[in-house]
């Protein structure tokens, strides 16, 4: 209704209809009748006869597409066309997007509360498994390029078993990038690897618990740590961001989270980020239950000239105009309020710098069978070779795993150990550095030695443009 020299608008998906809707639009102009339009699309003629309303939750129909293995392969010819003509042909190393599915699975079980992504097509719709990796193989020998971006929210849980195997298999491995669900187990992470997949975005968002929870995100700080630990174990890059400012958080909280981020300078970092509001998300539509007052994003106003009421109409992003720190970044001057995150974007700015020095810090382990012998490269290292044997030896292997606290003792006691040893043991293995306390488990930060190397930032499966033309694999981790 405010922008009258638009023509047509097609809600949702328009894969099918925009062919055959811009020809009807060719040969019928401005003029087409709304019983003429797709489900989905709205014309001149509906500022007239009214817009129909939907049952989704903005109440606006939407265009879905219900079968996404009937979507047709992308055409990238006209683009590999102009590019190969191009002065920068030599320093474009192109990424090939690709879209696997739609909607979230997660999220049609538990929306995460700040989460906007998939607008109101929550639902999961996916290529068929076998499909999606022929098409991968099709695609890249089509263009030449074995850098696969998915574009997908989040990964298929069926493609592990139904189409990895097929992508392990290939004599040359396609470099892929996928969003994935954090709650990836070990052994998926090594298939993962094995298949080509050496670069992912889980949803790790936070190293507490209690955030995770408020978000509705279904894992645990003690579960990412040990995601970052598998990944850096096995070579797989990690996009990640450690979100902050959310409804209901304590600056406790973070405090408790500080101490634990020098201990993990050996796995990949994210930037500490604050969280903003989405339209489409449980914060945006349940505004009140988390005590929000939501207006549109400042920046909007300076972009298009309209009451504060349309652009809520519109906006996709929001904030709380309670909040006196919108805006974005934690700011110095909110330090002496929020002590605890204060030390958290302090810690987290060390764990970046560290990441980005020349020589990558490293704690890693073998086992001989009777003795683990323990290497300690962190800043924070109390020692740079650790031996364990015995009882230690036990309570190293089984922190590997993320044990429960409380079945290794368990499990120890059933040996014939003093539960006063098993205390002191523990004590020991945390005062070394060499474990953590998270949710109640015992979480080993040691990788196994050997480990794989993490990709360079050069082998971005979404493309890489080398400003300096250096040779690819050149730069460091
Ligand atoms: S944040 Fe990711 S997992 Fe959560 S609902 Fe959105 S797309 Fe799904």
């Amino acid at each position: 209704m405010r922008f009258p020299w638009v023509d047509y608008v097609v809600s949702g998906e328009a894969d099918l209809l925009i062919g055959p809707l811009c020809w009807d639009i060719l040969n019928r102009g401005r003029d087409i009748p709304p019983a003429d339009l797709p489900f989905g699309v709205f014309g001149p003629a509906h500022r007239e006869a009214g817009y129909p309303a939907a049952s989704t939750r903005d109440l606006v129909p939407r265009a879905v597409i219900e079968n996404m293995g009937d979507l047709p392969l992308p055409d990238f010819s006209d683009y590999f066309a102009e590019l190969n003509a191009s002065l920068y042909a030599d320093r474009i190393h192109a990424g090939l997007p690709m879209e696997f599915s739609r909607g979230c699975w997660w999220g049609e079980r538990s929306h995460c509360t700040f989460c906007g992504l998939n607008g109101g097509s929550m639902t999961y719709r996916q290529k068929p498994a076998r499909q999606a990796a022929e098409e991968m193989i099709e695609m890249s020998a089509r263009y030449g390029s074995s850098r696969i971006e998915a574009v997908d929210n989040i990964l298929a849980t069926d493609y592990l078993k139904k189409a990895l195997p097929r992508l392990t298999a290939l004599p040359e491995k396609l470099a892929i990038f996928f969003e994935v669900k954090a709650n990836l187990k070990r052994h998926e992470v090594e298939k993962l690897a094995a298949a080509g997949v050496r670069w992912i975005q889980p949803g790790i968002e936070s190293l507490d618990t209690r955030v995770l929870k408020l978000m509705r995100k279904g894992t645990s700080s003690a579960h990412n740590v040990q995601l970052l630990k598998w990944c850096r174990q096995n070579g797989v890059r990690v996009s990640w961001s450690l979100l902050w400012g959310f409804p209901g958080e304590s600056d406790a909280w973070y405090a408790e989270m500080a101490p634990l981020l020098p201990l993990l300078h050996h796995l990949q970092p994210g930037p500490a980020v604050r969280l903003r509001y989405q339209r489409y998300s449980p914060y945006h539509y349940t505004a009140e239950k988390h005590g929000l007052k939501l207006r549109p994003a400042v920046s909007y106003r300076y972009v298009y000239p309209l009451s504060e009421r349309d652009l809520a109409d519109q906006v996709y992003y929001f904030e709380d105009s309670e909040d006196d720190d919108v805006g974005g970044h934690f700011a110095a001057g909110s330090a002496n309020r929020r002590p605890g995150l204060s030390a958290v974007a302090k810690g987290i700015d060390a764990w970046l710098k560290a990441w980005y020095e020349p020589k990558l810090s490293m704690l890693s382990m073998r086992d001989s069978g009777d003795e683990i012998i323990v290497e300690d490269t962190r800043a924070i290292a109390v020692e740079r070779e650790h031996r364990v044997r015995g009882l230690a030896r036990e309570i190293l292997l089984a922190a590997d795993e993320g044990s429960p606290e409380t079945r290794l003792r368990e499990q120890l006691s059933g040996t014939n150990v003093m539960q006063a040893e098993i205390e002191a043991a523990i004590a020991d293995m945390i005062a070394r550095k060499l474990i953590v306390r998270l949710d109640a488990r015992l979480v080993g930060l040691a990788l196994w030695h050997p480990y794989t190397p993490i990709p360079p930032m050069t082998a971005f499966p979404g493309g890489y443009f080398d400003r300096r033309a250096a040779p690819l694999g050149t730069s460091r981790e």
